[in-house]
């Protein structure tokens, strides 16, 4: 036993569909992915994509309720296409890149867009809009060697019941291959990493006692109840 001054904290893992545990490393997002969603920010459509990061440990499995969190008054739901990453590599090719997919899943960047907005007006950085505490819940991994690479299907978020998201996988800017080829450029990417592939038109706020439910057809679902 090493002589650590505490117990080192387990690893945050996903439950893979059919059994086993999928232990998370890295948390990457893509900024930006949707053409209607980045209107609806204001933004322009023409841009590369850009990445930002969650803390692993915002990871939230299992259906399990999320606080309000603190510091905003204007907290967004964001449904998104989850790739878990299941083969190390960097620079990757876009030929090769969906080689290095373990799975995919459903999952919520969840945000404080008032925070996100002074942080962007001011240049700063987006880690306390988008990495805070259990932002991050996420469905069950669907391998890919069962579901394949779904590249096309509805992807939607309903809160308490109501249709708030509808976008399809067919509508992302950069598809999956190309958000691996691309991130790889920047790190290199190693099992347990999952990505967050960006949200489509309709982000809006919840309240506490919300019901938040994100399906994309054919990858699963994703719930949560903010607490
Ligand atoms: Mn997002």
């Amino acid at each position: 036993m090493a002589d650590f001054l505490f117990e080192p904290h387990a690893p945050v893992s996903i439950p893979i569909a059919r059994g086993g545990l999928f232990a998370v490393r890295r948390v990457y997002c893509v900024g930006r992915n949707y053409a209607e969603h980045i209107k609806e920010m204001g933004n322009d459509v023409r841009d590369p994509p850009f990445f930002f990061a969650k803390p692993a440990d915002a990871v939230v499995v299992g259906g399990a309720a999320i606080p309000y969190p603190p510091q905003t008054s204007d907290f967004h739901h964001e449904v998104e296409l989850v790739v878990a990453v299941g083969k190390d590599g960097a620079d990757i090719a876009v030929e090769t890149a969906l080689d290095h997919v373990y799975g995919y899943a459903c999952g919520l960047d969840m945000t404080r867009r008032d925070l996100q907005a002074i942080a962007k007006k001011a240049g700063r950085p987006w880690e306390m809009a988008k990495g805070f505490d259990q932002s991050a819940p996420i469905g069950t991994i669907e391998p890919a060697s069962a579901i394949g690479h779904p590249d096309k299907g509805a992807i939607t978020l309903s809160v308490n019941g109501s249709e708030r998201q509808r976008g399809d996988l067919g509508d992302q800017i950069w598809s999956v291959a190309e958000t691996i080829a691309f991130l790889s450029q920047f790190v290199t990417l190693k099992a347990g990493d999952i990505i967050m592939t960006g949200t489509p038109a309709g982000v809006g706020a919840v309240v506490r006692g919300d019901v938040i439910e994100g399906e994309i057809a054919g990858v699963g679902k994703v719930r949560t109840v903010i607490a």
